[in-house]
């Protein structure tokens, strides 16, 4: 069962790059929409930098208003504005690992 996050200290699993479907375009597309989707119920992080008013504005302006609706290629605008600085991560998303959404992972195959 799924509770609440953001009460214990995010968890960094390592990134899993030695597996092959890490250079697996499709599934890092099939996790980016995840995450996004996640992101869109959420928007806690509005404005913590251009990457989410960037993904929201696409979805918002999309035909179907939701994630299905965004261009992959349009994907590329999202993550070319991050700039990694990790404050989603570490200060924000009540739903990164141990949150079973497992939401910031590269690959989900740890859960
Ligand atoms: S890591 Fe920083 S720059 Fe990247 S999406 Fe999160 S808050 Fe934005
Ligand atoms: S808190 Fe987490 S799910 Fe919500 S917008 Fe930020 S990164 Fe996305």
């Amino acid at each position: 069962m799924s509770r609440e996050g953001s009460l214990d200290a995010p968890t960094r699993h390592p990134l899993d790059w030695q597996n092959k479907d890490f250079h697996d375009e499709g599934k890092l597309f099939g996790e980016l929409e995840r995450v996004f989707d996640i992101c869109h119920g959420c928007r806690r992080c509005f404005s913590l930098c251009n990457s989410f008013p960037t993904l929201f504005d696409l979805i918002d302006g999309s035909k179907s208003m939701e994630v299905d609706g965004v261009a992959r290629d349009d994907y590329w605008k999202v993550i070319d504005e991050c700039y990694l600085c990790d404050m989603c991560y570490m200060t924000k998303c009540p739903y990164v690992p141990p949150h079973p959404w497992n939401a910031g992972a590269r690959r989900r195959n740890d859960r």
